[in-house]
């Protein structure tokens, strides 16, 4: 049965009240009846009218008669007609339409409309007189008559039912139930910050605290009896599914959480956490909802802000991400002709060589050499001589296929390395590449033709190491070249030549030292060292690389291909030793201390050591501890001893680490330029430095003479790319909210940003870390990761674009 609400049950009390009363006192008698009295008085009125007749009758004629009922009718308004009927039945006289409006024919007539008085004339029924009445006043409901005390009682009950509830409804809207609730309770409701309705079953308010009642701007007793939704509020997110949360409880008498609600626009708006329960009678019936509503604009918005400051973040991380791909790639390549550099071609090589071991495949290994370059060089110029090698490594790059290796090996040396091919089709390849180089066009110099001369092996041809297949393919080459150049040579037919012949121009070259050394140098250990050493000190590790450059430029055409190899590792890891050093040594940037150049020392020992155990290459180890020693053994004492002359290969490093010392910021007599470098080298012929070497290290720079220039835009990329990567790390760590690795990448992205003189960055690095110590401010934290990213990314796009002409773009690349 549907629960009557406590205002209609009022109503129904009131209504029965009032029809109980009115019906008492209409038993009573206490509400007159007029009808009965009207039929009284019409009885008499015949009585009398019949009697007075009858003593009329006797004396006036029956004109004089039918004048006296006409004037008896006229007065009386209730009278519609009267007769005058003999006892036959003959109407004798009438007055008014009688014979058509009576209805009886029975003597003695006595209802509301007819009444009939018999006359007797001599004690004899002589007639009778019949007046028609106008119908009485009666009321009928339902074809019934209903008494008047009757029908005011159900008038009143009708009526007062709407009455009653339309009044009470009013009336209970304004008795505040409020006042029920103890003033004790109230003060605590409304002590609380949060704004609290109390909602009747209907969700008409029946209290609103304080905080409610400031934050709708109305007074809290003007809010009972209407709606919350009065204040237009609205579910965040307009999904049309969630209703307002206090709709719901009272729906479904469950509780609500935390549904975000707004009211307001524009600056107004105001967004609110409600929660709401449902307020349960005895029976567990819904009988009302308390909803409470925290105010969470502030944090909504700075949530708002944290979620725009992030997406802006991510979409310039995104672009940094894009450009240290970029500068990743770059670092892997040659910057003039976009091959891979030698030392992303080793580890590559290595990846392969350790492939074709565990799977028994084949590996095959071309070189190429152009011919008489030196020759092109000087008669059209070095700027030629660039384009002619960037068109041949064009021409190299697109003959090879996927998985396989092109590296820019020496100035105008490439090799190209093809996994799973034998010595035949290493030497179609070869040929292939040869008339491709053979049919390059040059808008230059017209009917200009390159050549060039390759030599081919393959690891049937049983080599023992990486170094010495690229040996076998080299010395396949250097008899290409005795054979007339322009032609491709394979390792099996030429070793048996070689063998036969007694060149003594060429004799052959003792590098077995160099040759075990370089079987046992795995180039990622060398990998793994150099970048422990890029994790210590980054500078330096750059410096080696710089330095290693060096050194191949110049042992280029001296050394055996071995040789080199070892030169370049002994030039990577030369100062290996910092790795140790401390800090404070380390970052100086004045003179050092007698005191501290002697730790240097001793850790450049140790790195000796180091080399020494690593790799157990004597001929490595003695490149990296004589290279201090001068060239006049006036230090002896620093290196192996007086007994031990530094190799030539030991001389060209100490050389190539004084001048890239020089020129570089490393050095604390601040920064000389090349042809001061040069100078201070000559200076020192002699004494410190091979006086041949300095001049042939002069030379072969002076040569290449885009290789410093090159290694300038390397290096600065480098330190971009470093930034770069550290600040992907940061928009993660931020992204995570994973403040202690936050803490940990910008204390490192200080020391990086100031190790390569990006001092605003290293700023920048500073206040990100104080912001971070002060007050956590999350959105402070964005907008200063923001800035730092804006400058990192114009420096890479900077740096990009200058050195977009130097490399083919990254398509068709190899051995990534
Ligand atoms: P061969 O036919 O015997 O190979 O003679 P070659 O002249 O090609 O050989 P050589 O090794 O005597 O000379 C190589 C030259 O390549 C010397 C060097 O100046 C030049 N070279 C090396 N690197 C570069 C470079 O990056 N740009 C230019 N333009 N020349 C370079
Ligand atoms: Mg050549
Ligand atoms: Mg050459």
């Amino acid at each position: 049965m549907p629960q009557l609400s406590s205002i209609n049950r009022i109503v129904l009390g009131l209504v029965s009240l009032t029809v109980s009363i009115l019906l008492i006192a209409g038993l009573m008698g206490v509400i007159p009846n007029p009808a009965p009295l009207q039929h009284q008085s019409r009885r008499s009125f015949g009585e009398s009218t019949a009697v007075s007749f009858m003593a009329l009758a006797s004396r006036m004629d029956s004109e004089e008669l039918q004048t006296t009922l006409d004037q008896i009718r006229e007065r009386n308004g209730d009278v519609r007609s009267i007769g005058i009927r003999e006892a036959d039945g003959s109407l004798i006289l009438q007055s008014g339409p009688h014979d058509e409006i009576w209805t009886s024919s029975t003597n003695t007539v006595d209802s509301d409309v007819e009444t009939a008085v018999p006359i007797s004339s001599n004690s004899r029924n002589w007639g009778r007189m019949e007046i028609a009445w106008t119908p009485g006043s009666e009321i009928r409901v339902f074809g019934f008559v209903l008494r008047p005390d009757l029908l005011l009682t159900l008038i009143v009950g009708t009526v007062g039912t709407v009455a009653f509830s339309l009044y009470l409804n009013r009336v209970m809207r304004h008795i505040n139930p409020s006042k029920v609730v103890p003033t004790r309770v109230r003060d605590a409701l409304n002590a609380l910050a949060e704004g609290l309705l109390v909602l009747d079953r209907c969700q008409s308010i029946v209290l609103a605290n304080d905080s409610f009642a400031a934050a709708a701007g109305v007074d809290a007793a003007e809010l009972i009896g209407t709606r919350p939704e009065r204040f237009g509020f609205k579910v965040v997110g307009d999904d049309p599914t969630v209703d307002l949360p206090w709709l719901t409880t009272a729906h479904t008498a469950r509780p609500v959480n935390g549904v975000l609600l707004t009211r307001g626009t524009g600056e107004k708006q105001r967004t609110y956490s409600v929660s709401t329960v449902p307020v349960l009678d005895g029976q567990n019936q819904s009988r009302g909802v308390v909803a409470s509503f925290e105010d969470v604009t502030q944090l909504q918005n700075k949530q708002q802000e944290l979620r725009t400051a992030l997406t802006s973040l991510r979409t310039s991380s995104e672009e940094i991400r894009r450009q240290n791909r970029e500068l990743e790639w770059l670092a892997t390549r040659d910057t003039l002709t976009g091959c891979l550099n030698r030392r992303s071609f080793f580890r590559d090589y290595e990846t392969l060589w350790k492939g074709m071991q565990t799977h028994g495949t084949a590996l095959a290994a071309i070189m190429v050499d152009i011919d008489h370059f030196k020759a092109i060089n000087d008669s059209h110029g070095h700027g030629f001589g660039d384009e002619v090698l960037r068109l041949v490594s064009a021409v190299i790059m697109k003959t090879v296929a996927e998985g396989e290796l092109v590296c820019r090996y020496g100035g105008e040396e490439f090799t190209v390395l093809l996994p799973d091919a034998t010595i035949d089709q290493a030497e179609l390849r070869a040929e292939e590449i040869r008339r491709a180089i053979m049919a390059l066009k040059f808008e230059r110099v017209s009917n200009f033709v390159i050549t060039a001369s390759l030599g081919v092996s393959a690891t049937s041809e049983s080599p023992e190491s990486p170094q010495d297949l690229l040996d076998q393919a080299d010395r396949s080459l250097y008899a290409a070249k005795r054979n007339g150049r322009n032609r491709v040579a394979r390792w099996d037919v030429a070793k048996h030549n070689m063998a036969k012949e007694t060149d003594e121009a060429t004799p052959p070259r003792d590098d077995e030292g160099a040759n075990r050394a370089a079987s046992a140098i795995p180039f990622h250990a060398v990998a793994a060292l150099t970048s422990a050493l890029s994790h210590r000190d980054q500078a330096t590790a750059i410096h080696s690389r710089r330095v290693a450059d060096l050194c191949v430029a110049t042992g280029e055409g001296l050394l055996s291909l071995r040789e080199c190899y070892v030169l370049e590792i002994a030039a990577l890891l030369h100062d290996i030793g910092k790795i140790g050093i401390p800090d404070s040594i380390l970052r100086k940037t004045g003179k050092l201390s007698p005191e501290e150049l002697d730790m240097v020392h001793r850790y450049n020992r140790m790195g000796v050591d180091m080399v020494r155990g690593s790799f157990g290459a004597s001929v490595l180890t003695e490149i990296v501890e004589q290279h201090v020693v001068h060239y006049d053994m006036t230090n002896a004492d620093r290196g192996a001893g007086p007994d031990h002359k530094p190799s030539i290969a030991a001389r060209i490093l100490s050389i190539a680490n004084a001048y890239d010392t020089m020129v570089s910021e490393l050095s604390y007599r601040g920064q000389l330029t090349r042809s001061e470098a040069f100078a201070e080298l000559r200076k020192c012929a002699g004494s410190q430095f091979d006086p041949e070497l300095v001049e042939r290290f002069i030379g072969a720079l002076k040569l290449r003479h885009h290789v410093h220039a090159e290694n300038e835009l390397t290096v600065t990329r480098e330190s971009a790319l470093s930034i770069g990567l550290l600040l992907e790390q940061l928009i993660s760590a931020l992204d995570d909210q994973d403040m202690i690795h936050l803490a940990d990448i910008i204390e490192t992205l200080q020391i990086t940003a100031t190790t390569h003189g990006l001092m605003s960055i290293a700023k920048l690095a500073v206040t990100l870390r104080q912001t971070m110590e002060e007050d956590h401010d999350h959105i402070e934290l964005m907008q200063i990761a923001g800035e730092l990213l804006d400058m990192c990314r114009s420096t890479q796009s900077t740096l990009l674009a200058a050195g977009a002409g130097t490399a083919p773009p990254p398509i068709g690349v190899v051995g990534e």
